[in-house]
């Protein structure tokens, strides 16, 4: 029998209240089941958004579709964020994944929303200039956003106006 780990990881439910502190409207834990994945999700990135790419987050250097799936099953449990603000839910999850990862849910990765917003210009040559805080939003891997949050029974809507109420999401993939 492999060593059992020394490290005594958190509950899951200590990371559904770190969101909640750290502003998030609503955070839960749901599984990979929840979470679908689409291959027109990538055309709309690919055609229709003037981030494509232009980031090292985004597609084409997202992983597509088929991959997304096969990552988030790897997965059992996924911590569910929902925020007004897009910055702030990428914020969140990316944060998290360090204090997950460094109390030893050492496969903790976050997924953000919308283009990453750390450079006015993406290093698209060199590599990126911030990994840490880097990472690929829930829809440029693929993920529909709308059907996730839908199922966790939480809202979304396409934006009409530029006064309609705004809900982003973001995931930290724990364990
Ligand atoms: S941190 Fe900068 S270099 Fe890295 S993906 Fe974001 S914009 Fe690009």
């Amino acid at each position: 029998m492999p060593p059992a780990p020394k490290q005594k990881t958190p509950p899951l439910e200590f990371y559904v209240n770190r969101a909640r502190e750290m502003g998030a409207l609503h955070a839960m834990i749901i599984g990979p089941e929840k979470v679908p994945t689409a291959t027109w999700v990538r055309l709309k990135c690919q055609y229709g958004c003037g981030g494509y790419g232009k980031r090292l987050t985004c597609p084409p250097y997202s992983p597509p579709p088929e991959r997304t799936r096969q990552l988030l099953d790897e997965y059992r449990s996924i911590l569910l964020v929902h925020c007004d603000r897009g910055k702030a839910a990428r914020k969140i999850v990316t944060k998290l994944e360090r204090e997950a990862f460094l109390a030893g849910h050492y496969k903790a990765f976050a997924l953000g929303c919308g283009p990453c917003g750390q450079c006015r210009t993406c290093n698209l040559e060199k590599g990126c200039a911030h990994p840490r805080q880097a990472r690929p939003a829930m829809e440029a891997c693929g993920i529909d956003v709308f059907a996730t949050a839908r199922a966790a029974g939480l809202p979304i809507d396409t934006v009409v106006e530029r006064g309609d109420a705004q809900n982003h999401y973001s995931l930290l993939l724990i364990e």
